[in-house]
């Protein structure tokens, strides 16, 4: 474990906001924008550490609900930490836990101290506050932690959605206070804002995180079934308020084209359950569009899934084969479209920093205005 985490802005594209930067991390450097597999459990289902690491995927995403859970903080700190219980040589960030618990709507009770929540596995009753879900992320050993949040469901009414945000305000300045008693600047606890679709919560919220200091800030509490105008209204008010040199990440978003819009709002960093989910159910992204795997027009196609793709998926394997292994619910089916639609999104990052260097990023914009990639 060497070095502090930081984060540099190493260009600005001319014609966006969109950035390339870079995360430095005691798992290594992550260039930024990036976007974070998601490893729920401590695994990206379906996807082998060493086919992440030969897609040069950096940092991935671990859930502090499901690992407090299963196996639990503790045995995972007694078995050397989260990086070595899956043997990740990569950066870590783990949610706080907040929105898992916010989907079990039905399971929890919120109040000041703290959430009260039923496991969905068992119904056992367990407690997160701010001070405890600090406690997990250390004994993990995050790279980046996340504070504790209330993630408003929408719609919320504005006196909802501002009494919320004001109750992650004060969560987050104790998480703020918790983390700083472990003194060690090698990882990061990065504040949320929250406050619904009112722009004026979102400025409220945003400037008192900015006031505690976070080394990165996130945009949470969106994607959570609010129209997608309006999402990127929110991103594009929000944005401007969070700290030009320090990581911004939207949390839970999304398609390519949220991507591609949120880089040139000046977002770095993503995560999203969408290719890994949509990869088992058998959707696949391509540069072409989705592909629903099942449909019948596949069922002798002897083309790769994407011509524009060289993973391994692409290179050996047939619509058709993808297709039957599909239908007859191999395992395998899981494995080759997760592989594809992880690279389908780690490659479109990796093309999206080289525009940014070189200063045609404003060129992905066009097909989406033109309504083109629209259906993808
Ligand atoms: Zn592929």
């Amino acid at each position: 474990m060497t070095g502090r985490f930081g984060f540099e802005v190493l260009h600005k594209d001319s014609r966006t906001n969109a950035r390339l930067g870079m995360l430095h991390t005691a798992h290594g450097d992550v260039p930024t924008p990036v976007f974070m597999p998601v490893g729920t459990a401590g695994a990206v289902k379906a996807m082998p550490n060493d086919w992440l690491e030969a897609l040069e995927a950096r940092i991935i995403l671990g859930n502090t609900y499901h690992l407090y859970l299963r196996p639990g903080h503790e045995r995972i700190k007694r078995l050397g930490g989260l990086h070595r219980f899956m043997d990740w040589q990569g950066a870590i960030l783990t949610d706080s836990g907040g929105y898992q618990v916010f989907s079990h709507r039905e399971l929890r009770s919120i109040s000041e101290d703290g959430v009260q929540f039923r496991s969905h596995l068992d119904g056992s009753k367990n407690f997160f506050n701010p001070e405890k879900v600090i406690e997990i992320q250390c004994a993990l050993g995050s790279d980046i932690a996340m504070v504790l949040d209330d993630c408003t469901a929408y719609p919320a009414a504005y006196a909802d959605a501002e009494a919320s945000m004001e109750m992650s305000a004060r969560w987050a300045r104790k998480c703020r206070d918790q983390w700083r008693k472990q003194d060690d600047e090698s990882r990061a606890l990065f504040g949320i804002v929250q406050g619904s679709v009112y722009p004026d919560l979102r400025k409220r919220s945003a400037e008192s995180l900015v006031e505690l200091d976070f080394p990165g800030m996130a945009i949470g509490g969106l994607s959570v079934g609010e129209p997608k105008d309006l999402m990127y209204e929110i991103v594009e008010c929000t944005v401007p308020l969070l700290r030009w040199d320090r990581p911004r990440y939207l949390m839970g978003v999304g398609t390519p084209q949220d991507l591609v819009r949120a880089v040139a709002m000046g977002v770095d960093m993503f995560d999203c359950v969408l290719p890994t989910r949509n990869a088992r159910n058998g959707c696949l992204f391509t540069s072409e569009g989705r592909i629903l795997i099942k449909n019948a027009i596949y069922a002798e196609d002897q083309g790769p899934l994407d011509p524009n793709c060289s993973c391994l998926t692409c290179r050996r394997y047939s619509r058709a084969y993808l297709r039957h292994l599909f239908l007859t619910g191999e395992h395998l089916s899981a494995v080759y479209n997760t592989l594809h639609n992880i690279s389908f999104y780690l490659d479109m990052m990796r093309k999206i920093r080289e525009s940014i260097q070189l200063d045609f990023f404003g060129n992905w914009l066009e097909p989406m205005e033109k309504g083109e990639i629209e259906s993808r």
